[in-house]
Formats: C-alpha cells, structure tokens, sequence
C-alpha cells in the first residue's frame, strides 16, 4: 500500500485520503485499516527524508494523545505523522473535554446528544458492510462505497448558507424542502449517500446579512434561481445522517457544477475537480506549510475553541498533507465566507497554503486582540473589586478608631445612649419628638443636607438636660456667709437672697423669679449676681442682651435655615448642663430694638412666669420648661426698661458706694484679689488709710468700684515691679498658695471660731519673707509714685459761696453729684429786666429757671416790696461745666434761692446744698436719687442738705453710715428754704 500510494504519487495520495475521510466508519475501531491509510499518507505526504525540524518541532509525546479518546488511544498506537503529532500535543495542552458541533462548520462526526448513539450504531452498521466489501475492492483503501464518491456525476445541489465544506469537515445544514429532504433520504437508501454542498452566493437584492433572513429566502429558492445563487464550485458531502431537517454533511472532494439536470429538487451535474499537481519538496511549499502550523500552534496556544478543533480533527481524520493542511487552516479560521470559498476554489497547493496562512495570521491578530479585551476587563473588574475591598476595610479602620462619624448606626447609638440615664424625667412629649427623628435618620442618605439638620437638631434635643436639676441650698445661714464672702454691704439685694431662699425652704421647690439690679456702673451689680448663683448652689450663665436687635437670638432661628441655631435660653441650658441655673441677662435698659421682631417681647415670653414654663425655641420646635430658672437682671437705668418688663421685675436698686464704704471694699476685697493675683504676700505691703482715703477721694469718685478696683490693681502691679527689682523671690509660687490660705481661713471661720491652726502660718511666712524684703509702706506721701496726679479736684469750687451762687444735688446715671447754679447782673436799667441760660440745659431744666425767675420776683415783691431788682436787672444764669448737658427739674429751688441771694446781696449759709422741684406757687415737689445725692453731699463735705419734704421716708431708709453727720431739713415750702438758707449763724 505504502509504496502504490508513494509512486501513484498525488492521484492515489488523493484516492486514499477521499477513502480515509469518511469519519464515521474511522471512528469506531476499525483501526487496523485506518493504521494503514495513516501510515500510507504519512509515507505520501512527508517521504522518510522529511524535514529533521519538523520532526524535532513536534518530538512526540503521543502518551498525551492517548488520554484522549478510546479512539484515539487506539489510533495513537501507529501514529506516527509528525503533523498529527504537533497537533496532538498541542491539543494536550487543553484536557478540557471535547465537546464538539457548537461550532457549527466541521468535524468528521455528529455528537450532539440523541444523534450520537444512532450515528454511532448506522456508521457500525456501514461499517460493517464496507468491511465485508474491502476484500473484493482492492481499489478502495479503507471505506469501499458503492458507488464510490468519484462516481457521482450527478448530485443534489444543497445550498450552505455561510461557509463553504471543506472536505474532511463535516457540517449540519437544515433542509426546509420536503422534496428535497425525501430525495436526500432516496439516495441513502440506494446506498449512494452523496449530494452537492454549494455556497450561497450574497443576494444581491437585499442586503440582510442576518441567518434567519438568509435560510428563509434559500427555502424559497427554486430551481434555475436556487442555480444562480449558488456557488460553481463546491463539495461532494457523504450525508451522514438525517434528523428531521437537520442533515450532517460530510465534505469529501472539490465538484463544479457543469449543467441542471432538474429543477426540482435541483439537481447538478458535476465535474469532479483535483488539486493541481505539486512537487512535495518544493521548498517554498514546505516553507509555507511549516509557517501555517507555527501560526496553528501559536493560535492554539491562546484559542482553546482552536485546541477542541485540532483535537477533534486529528481524532477522527488524523493526519495531514498539504492540501488538508490549507483546507484545515481555512476551515477552522473565522475567515468570511468569501475568503474561505477562494480556498476552496483555489486548486494550485501553494497559492491554497499561502491563502490560508493569510487567514490564519488575521485570526491571531483577532485572537491577540481577545486576549488584551479579555486582559483588560480581567483588569478592570479586579481593580473594582481591589477598591470594593479596600474601602471595606477602611470602614473598619474607621469605626475600630471611632473616627466614623456620620456611620448612621454608631449616631444613634449615642443619642440614644444620651438620653438613657435620663429617661424618665425627659417629658412624653419631647421623647416622642426623638423617637421619631431616629427613625427618620435612618431613612436620610448620609449625604443629604437634611441628614445635617436631623442630625444637629438630634444633638440639641439630646444633650439638653431635660428634668436634671442642681440640688438647691436652703440653707440661708450658709447663704448669708457666702454673700458676705464676696460683697462688702449691698444688704438689700442680700435680703433679697435670703428671703427667696427662706421661702424656698418652707415650700420645699423654689420658683423662679425676676430680680433687677439697677445701678451705675461698677456697683457690683453682675459680681452679686454670680455670688447669688454660689449661695444658691446653682449654675451660673450670664448673656448680655446690650444692642441686641435680632429676636432670634432669644428664640432661636427656624431649622430650615442654613446655619440655624436654637436660641441664647437653649445654649445656655446645654453648656450649664441643669435646668435650674441662674441665668443673669446683663444690660436689659440697652435693649436694640430690631428691624423684624422686638427683642423686648421675646423677652417678655421668656421672662414672664406665666409664660416660661412653656417656652418654645423655633429651632427646637418643642416647648421647655424655664420655669426654675432664675432671673437676674442688671440695668444703668430703669427708665430705659420697656415697661412690659418692668412690670414683671422685681427692682432692687443700687446706689453707689459712699466713701466709707468704699474703704471698706478696697481693704476687705479689692486690695485682697490684687494682692492675690499679683502673687504679692500681705505682709509684703502696707497701704496706709490715709493713701486709700487719698485714693478714693481724689482718684476713684464715682459711685462704683470698678476704677478704685483698676488703681488698686495698678498699686498691686508695681508693688510687685518694686519688690521683684529688690530680689524678693518666693522659693514657690505664691499666687496659689495664698489664695488657698485666703479660703482655708474663711473655711474653718465658718465652721469653728477656732482659726488657731491656721493662723500660725501666715506668721511663718510673714517671719520668713520679712527676713529677705522691705516691706513696702504706701501712705498719702507717695501715692503719687504709683497712681500719678490726683484726676479729681475738689467739686467744691466755692469756699464760702459768693452771692448769687448756691450748690446744687444732681444725679446722673454714674451716680449722685454736686453743681453750682451761678447767677449775676448783666445789666441795670428801666424795664430791662430778663433772663439768659447758659451750661447746656435741657428743656425741662430752662422752664425750671423760668419758673424759679417768677417765683423768686414773687417772693421778692412779698418781701422788699419796693425792690425793683427783677424788674430793672438783666440777669444771666450759668450751670458749670459747660461740657456737660444739664436736665432735670429737681434744680428749681436751688435756682430761687441763688436769684433771691443776688437780689438780696446776700451770701447762702455755708455747706448747704438743696435740691426739690418748684410750682409756680412755691410748693416743693418730690426727687428721685436721695442716696446718690446725699453720698455726693457728703463727698462734696456738705453739712446741711435741704430735701423736699416728700422725700423724708427715702432718706429715713438709708443706712446709718450715709445719714452719719448730715443736718437735713426737710421742706414742703419754698419758704421754709429761705429762712434755712439766709439765716444768719
Ligand atoms: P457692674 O456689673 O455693676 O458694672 P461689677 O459687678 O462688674 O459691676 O463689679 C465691678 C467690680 O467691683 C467687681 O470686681 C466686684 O467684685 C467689685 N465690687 C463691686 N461691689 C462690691 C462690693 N460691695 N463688695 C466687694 N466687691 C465689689
């Protein structure tokens, strides 16, 4: 066999692969034909001497092959085709199972499903009959068919739709003609099993490419149209099997079609066409033949749709020559079908080769490029996963460290466990409120603006302290202690104290109330109220509501603003953490008055008892109980408080200090505190009574002691220069230490009289620092080292008073004053009498000295009826310091009496001052501010003071040490001032 097929040359070569090809008789163990067809086509295609390379390129492991298949493992016995053995290895690289027929286009035998067994027993069964044949047909080398393939001259023509049939290849077609489904079934049965497979050519009519388009319009073809559709070369197919519409073809040799023989079915005769002879050694050939199975093995390396061909094709063909080598390469390529019909039609080998090694390079350009599409999805899918992963655990890291802050479980959680030891004292109402604003949390986006506001608002209503209340002192003894602990006197607002706290213990809850302090400046006013909030044992909160024009600062701004804030009552109750403090609301009389909203009503609502124990704040939306707040209120000037307001306070006024007083205060407290911060020891320094006296009198007039506290301060300051500058340094700080004695010594004062103990060691210290320092000695002499030029001089600018001139009491909001009203002729004459004013009076203080012009010609008409003084003088009346505006009426009388001294000639008594509103009658009308006066009497060294009469039950309540000294008459009568103030000593 092998020597008649290697010197018959290409025709046997030929014969014998025809005979070979049929799949299905190979494929099921009649082998020891098969071996021989193998060994034959080996020896024809590639001669002993074949290419060493090639040999060495494909160095067998044919072991792998046998693990394939039962059919291949018995195959593989006498394989020995270098070719096949390349192709055998390489479809060892992929051991995945060979599932065949997905593609659609080739292989030698049906296995999908049912078809399998059938096609397995028919191929048995004509097996089996070409078997018993193969002895009397010596021609035909392994499958002898009757008739013989060559023989078919005149075939059914079946039109393929997308892709030529290579011979070798098998391909299912669909046949939807049952007249040409029963003459394919005919020609089985008359033991010639062939038809023509044909390639459609592109209708040129329509330009769908889609498949169902194109099988339904082959349905339709018919005859001659159906012929000039179809391509003129083609393939003789083995039918190898029908089911239903579905027809396996197996490829066996190239045909062109002649002439029609019928129409229906179409019937063709055909030429059967051979490859043109080649030379096998040609090495261009060969060249070509070996670069198609290098692109083969570098496609199958990354296609394993590839490895399942190669491996499905060696399985059951087995081997290769060039021609099968090019057919195999354009059968298996995704080559358009145009492409693959050239292969097909191309019958000189070289240009075959060449045309599918083309097509092969193009699929593994199209392979590479899967390959990087694959890569780069791979990549990318991972990379998502990588950020998927890596965000997870940043979560983690994030809630391990407690820094994730807007995690909507770990929110909750802490408002919630804000609001647990508390829970019921928090009222139904709000708790109602929270309940249902976490569960709106947890259905806000974290993202979302509004998950802000719930949040925030979620924050206030939790941290605020719902029903928590300091634990009141009704202890009044320890009260008054610690009153008397911070403030020198002010024994009013103490009283005050004491009897809120007095009843407070007998009703057993103390109620909030509004007490006013009212006052000048630096009287202690806002430090009383903070010593009123340690008496009490309550939190302390002061907010200033000076110039304040914005209601919302009080109520608070809607939520639905951006920056919303729950008003000043609301912070304060989160940063005192109780609900009971003592909230003191500095500056009341300055209150602004807004542009939208008035600040005074919004402060009514807070205020007012009636009203307090419901407050609603617009951002907190729920209404809180300040019912147990107390109020305190501080205001220069009661005037200025709207009178809403006013009404619901309860004013308790503070005048000013006295000098006496103000001694006490600078040597008890003030030079205590600047002793204390300047780390200065009180054995270090001595200021004498005199300098304080000095101080007070000639530095420090006003009615407050905020500016003797400031050079008190400034004394301390350079005490403390001088003594560091002398080497004074303490071997420990002092500052502490001392203020820490200071308390002890108060302590155990409270406690026990016996101060014993402690007491040795300020004596120890004083021992030890006397040893190292000077004591540095302060009295009137040197005060002006520290302190500088006295600022006051004396207010008393008359010593006596002139005629015409008589001291006055005035009172300003920074306390009670003197004045001097002067008066002097201009100019005598006939009818010239009249009046000018000058020191910047106000309107009411003019009319006053109209009103005194009249009554004082009407006294002087009474008295010296002949006096003509008022009628002929031009009198001019000056108030001094010119800077300062003047109003009041309370100047009426003083104005009189210095008229009638310059009508008289008649200087006033000496150290008299007065003060009391006219009529026109002569009827002395009542004044306010009979402390500050009497205090600026005093000051100004004023003995006698007249006082409307009005006034006596003010000046009675005074206390002794303002009173102390004073001769003071009290008049209803104009009259009565006269006689006072010209009688003769
Ligand atoms: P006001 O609020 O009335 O303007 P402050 O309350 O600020 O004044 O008081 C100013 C300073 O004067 C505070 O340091 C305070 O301790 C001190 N002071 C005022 N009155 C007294 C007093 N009666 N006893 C002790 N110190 C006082």
């Amino acid at each position: 066999f092998a020597s008649s097929g290697f010197l018959k040359g290409f025709d046997t070569n030929l014969r014998l692969q025809a005979s070979s090809s049929p799949a299905l008789e190979f494929s099921n163990g009649f082998l020891p034909k098969r071996q021989g067809v193998i060994n034959l086509n080996f020896s024809n295609c590639y001669p002993r001497s074949s290419s060493p390379t090639m040999l060495k390129l494909f160095s067998s492991t044919a072991s792998r092959a046998h693990h394939l298949t039962p059919a291949i493992r018995a195959g593989s016995r006498s394989v020995e085709s270098p070719l096949f053995k390349a192709l055998s290895q390489l479809t060892g690289l992929n051991r995945r199972s060979t599932s065949l027929g997905q593609r659609v286009f080739f292989c030698s035998e049906p296995t999908d499903g049912a078809s399998d067994a059938e096609a397995a027993a028919e191929a048995e069964a004509k097996a089996a009959e070409s078997d018993s044949e193969a002895d009397s047909k010596s021609s035909s080398a392994i499958v002898p068919t009757n008739p013989r393939p060559e023989d078919c001259l005149t075939v059914l023509a079946l039109p393929v739709p997308h892709r030529p049939l290579f011979p070798g290849f098998y391909m299912p077609i669909y046949v939807k003609d049952p007249k040409v489904l029963a003459a394919l079934q005919e020609s089985r049965r008359r033991q010639a099993p062939y038809a023509g497979a044909f390639l459609l050519k592109d209708d040129p009519s329509t330009d769908s490419s889609s498949s169902t388009d194109v099988e339904k319009s082959i349905s339709e073809l018919k005859g001659k149209n159906l012929l000039n559709r179809l391509h003129e070369v083609g393939t003789l197919a083995q039918i190898s099997s029908i089911q239903g519409d579905q027809v396996i073809l197996v490829g066996h040799r190239r045909l062109r079609i002649t002439e029609m023989v019928s129409e229906e079915p179409l019937t063709v005769k055909v030429d059967h066409i051979k490859d043109k002879p080649f030379d096998m050694d040609d090495d261009v050939i060969k060249a070509t033949s070996f670069e198609v199975i290098s692109t083969l093995r570098d496609v199958l390396k990354t296609s394993s749709l590839w490895r399942d061909h190669v491996q499905t094709y060696t399985q059951h063909i087995g081997d290769f020559t060039y021609p099968r080598l090019a057919d195999f390469g354009a059968a298996i390529c995704g080559a358009n079908r145009h492409q693959a019909q050239a292969v097909l039609e191309e019958l000189d080998i070289h240009k075959r080769l060449r045309l599918t090694l083309e097509l092969m390079k193009k699929e593994m350009e199209i392979s590479k490029i899967q390959e990087s599409i694959a890569k780069a999805i791979e990549e990318k899918i991972s990379g998502e996963q990588r950020r998927y992963l890596l965000n997870e655990q940043l979560k983690a890291i994030k809630k391990e460290l407690g820094v994730e802050t807007d995690d909507k479980s770990a929110l909750s959680a802490k408002f919630k466990e804000r609001i647990e030891p508390n829970k019921e004292k928090i009222p139904a109402h709000i708790l109602q409120v929270i309940e249902e604003e976490l569960t709106k949390l947890q259905l806000l986006e974290a993202s979302s603006s509004e998950f802000n506001v719930t949040r925030n608002y979620l924050d206030w209503l939790t941290i605020l302290p719902w029903g928590n209340y300091s634990d009141e002192n009704f202890d009044v003894v320890r009260a008054q202690h610690i009153l008397d602990e911070d403030h020198y006197g002010l024994s009013d607002v103490k009283e005050r104290i004491l009897e809120f706290i007095a009843v407070g213990r007998l009703r057993g809850t103390s109620q909030g109330k509004i007490i006013c302090l009212s006052g000048p400046p630096g009287v202690g006013k806002t430090s009383i109220g903070r010593s009123i909030a340690r008496a009490l044992n309550r939190k302390f909160f002061r907010f200033s509501v000076g110039g304040l024009a914005d209601v919302a600062e009080i109520k608070g701004h809607r939520r639905t603003y951006v920056g919303a804030m729950p008003g000043k009552m609301v912070q304060c109750l989160k940063s005192v953490g109780t609900a009971n403090p003592l909230v003191l609301i500095d500056e009341i009389d300055k209150l602004g008055r807004g542009h939208a909203g008035d600040p005074a009503s919004a402060l009514l609502e807070l205020l007012d008892p009636e009203q307090n124990a419901n407050f609603l704040d617009h951002y907190l939306d729920v209404t809180i109980d300040l019912s147990k707040v107390l109020f305190v209120c501080t205001a220069n000037v009661i005037d200025m408080i709207p009178n809403p307001l006013l009404d619901r306070m309860e004013v308790i006024t503070i005048a000013g200090y006295i000098t006496d007083e103000k001694v006490h205060i600078a040597r008890d407290y003030l030079e205590k505190t600047a002793r204390g911060d300047c780390g200065i020891k009180p054995e270090q320094v001595e200021v004498s009574d005199a300098a304080l006296l000095s101080l007070i009198e000639n530095y420090c007039r006003e009615a407050g002691v905020r500016n003797l506290q400031k050079q008190i301060e400034k004394i301390y300051r350079k005490i403390a220069l001088k003594l560091v500058r002398e080497g004074a340094v303490p071997e420990e700080p002092a500052v502490a230490n001392d203020t820490e004695e200071a308390e002890i010594v108060t302590k155990l004062d409270l406690e026990s009289p016996e101060t014993q103990v402690v007491e040795e060691n300020p004596e120890e210290s004083k021992e030890e620092t006397q040893i190292r320092v000077e004591k540095v000695m302060i009295d009137e002499s040197n005060l002006v080292n520290y302190v500088g030029k006295p600022v006051f001089h004396a207010e008393k600018i008359y010593e006596p008073t002139p005629v015409g001139v008589v001291m006055g009491l005035a009172w300003t909001s920074m306390g009670g004053s003197t004045l001097y009203i002067e008066t002097t002729v201009v100019e005598e004459g006939e009818g010239k009498g009249g009046l000018n004013m000058t020191g910047q009076l106000g309107d009411v203080m003019k009319e006053s000295a109209q009103i005194a012009h009249t009554v004082a010609r009407k006294i002087m008409l009474a008295k010296e009826p002949e006096n003509q003084f008022f009628a002929n003088s031009k009198l001019h009346l000056h108030v001094p310091a010119g800077a300062t505006p003047k109003d009041g009426p309370s100047a009426g009388c003083t104005m009189i009496t210095s008229l009638l001294s310059l009508a008289t000639k008649k200087p006033v008594k000496k150290d008299l001052a007065m003060t009391g509103e006219v009529t026109l009658t002569g009827r002395i009308l009542p004044i306010g501010g009979v402390k500050e006066k009497a205090i600026a009497a005093r000051r100004s060294q004023v003995k006698t003071i007249i006082f409307p009469e009005a006034n006596r039950r003010d000046f009675d309540e005074l206390a002794e040490n303002v009173k102390e000294g004073l001769d003071v008459h009290f008049v209803d009568d104009y009259e009565k001032i006269f006689e006072l103030a010209f009688q003769q000593d």
